[in-house]
């Protein structure tokens, strides 16, 4: 009998981790940190629920932080397993965990000149070496190819349409099917292929980030075109704050779409302003195997759908810096997406005391965020130590995001042939993750189970 313990992403929307012990084996679906909140992001130095060493395998279901970000921190702590990923997501990590250890390794810098860090000295959370040494132990699967990992324990990535890469995983443990869902991404998106249905499951485990929403009905691409045209018109600077990979290349597709078709000025600049987005477009356009059917007749014509003359790629610090002596209208797409540092972090205490300045939201803010607090109303905001009045326009448009609402989650859970014997609610937030209880309830047959931290279950 398989065991299931949930040790992450429960009643929040990071740091998933979930442990199947099946027969002899260990094995950790998904690794990630958590963010948000200093007391979720306490809970990352904590030592982890399990021995390292003990792992058999890490299987991830994309490249996201969230969910990838665990594992250098558990290279560095004895894991030395395979760590199973897709091949665009393995593209993806290649540059994500370097970056994200360039981040600790700064962070843990400052602490120190600063002083303010209860470790003296502060040490990063990861460093470059531990970076690699998780590089190492990456073993690339394509897409629907079956990895038996004993003789009772199998698994297969399918496409699930949230990010380049990623997947949703069906497990088959002790004669049991579980389908670990990810992040599920919302259909007709641009670049990507469609997400897969689940297939049968015994056991679901979902996601529930937008449990409780309904993106407008109205085309994301329409309703972006319009709070650009509309800051343009006043002259202002649009600030998008994206990851870096996923909403990052998805708006710059749809920019382009309004540009080409005559629908926003052809010359109206916009600069994506972040090494890693940038080097995420470049693997976004270079993944032939899974772009949609639009994106692989424009590749085909010789067009690059992210590209373009109006489209300014900026790696170098000094060139970001410089754009706050720009004037608009502009278009500045840059990470991190929930505020929570980078390069956005410069463009919002030089904007967002203009009024003429659109913050357009295009994703998730979880709670205890910068970015949830400007969403909410705040009209004043602390940005590195300094008093910042937010006086630009504050727009959202959750069509955007890179995450199913109630009704595509409904609609994907929808595809298993027959309701699994337990769904298991993960990554969301309380309300959420109530709210698409509430409603799978209300269809005969499913059996929901919102899990606490910490929880395990028997897969009978
Ligand atoms: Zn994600």
């Amino acid at each position: 009998m398989a065991t299931l313990r949930f040790l992450g992403a429960c009643g929040t929307v990071t740091g998933s981790k979930f442990l199947l012990e099946a027969g002899s084996r260990r094995v950790l679906f998904e690794c990630g940190i958590f963010q948000g909140s200093r007391e979720l992001k306490e809970k990352n130095w904590a030592a982890p629920p399990f021995d390292p060493a003990s792992l058999d395998a890490v299987v991830l279901t994309h490249a996201h932080i969230d969910h990838t970000g665990y594992v250098p921190r558990i290279a560095k702590s004895g894991f030395g397993g395979p760590v199973y990923v897709t091949p665009p997501t393995g593209g993806l990590l290649d540059y994500l965990w370097p970056d994200a250890a360039h981040l600790h390794e700064e962070d843990a810098t400052y602490a120190n000149r600063k002083g303010y860090s209860r470790h003296r000295p502060a040490l990063p959370f990861f460093d470059a070496d531990d970076a690699r040494r998780a590089l190492r132990l990456l073993r690339p699967v394509p897409f629907h190819e079956r990895v038996e990992l004993s003789g009772n324990l199998a698994f297969t990535f399918h496409r699930v349409g949230h990010i380049l890469g990623a997947a949703f995983i069906t497990v088959e443990a002790d004669g049991k099917r579980i389908v670990f869902s990810g992040d599920v991404g919302q259909r007709d998106v641009p670049i990507l292929k469609e997400p897969e249905p689940p297939g049968a499951a015994d056991y679901l485990v979902l996601e529930s980030t937008y449990g409780d929403r309904l993106h407008s009905g109205e085309s994301p691409r329409e309703e972006l075109g319009r709070a650009v045209a509309e800051t343009a018109g006043r002259r202002g600077v649009v600030l998008i704050p994206a990851f870096a990979v996923g909403r990052a290349q998805d708006v710059l597709y749809h920019l382009r779409t309004l540009q080409r078709e005559s629908r926003l000025a052809e010359d109206l600049p916009i600069y994506l302003d972040s090494p890693m987005a940038v080097s995420a477009a470049e693997l976004y356009c270079r993944s032939l195997s899974e772009h949609d059917l639009e994106m692989t007749e424009l590749t085909d014509r010789g067009l690059c759908p992210i590209d373009g003359p109006s489209v300014h790629f900026v790696r170098d610090g000094r060139e970001s810096k410089a754009l706050n002596d720009r004037t608009g209208p502009m278009v500045v797409i840059s990470a991190s997406g929930m505020l929570s540092g980078g390069r956005i972090l410069h463009h919002l205490k030089r904007r967002l005391p203009d009024p003429q300045t659109t913050l357009l939201f295009v994703g998730f803010q979880s709670a205890g965020t910068l970015g949830r607090r400007i969403l909410e109303g705040a009209r004043e905001v602390v940005i590195h130590g300094q008093q910042v009045q937010v006086e630009a326009e504050v727009r959202e448009l959750p069509a955007l995001s890179a995450h199913a609402d109630q009704r595509g989650l409904l609609q994907w859970a929808g595809g298993l042939p027959a309701p699994p014997r337990a769904t298991y609610l993960v990554h969301g937030e309380p309300a959420a993750r109530e709210s698409l209880a509430g409603e799978l309830r209300s269809q005969s047959g499913w059996n929901l189970v919102l899990p606490e931290e910490g929880e395990s279950v028997e897969l009978k």
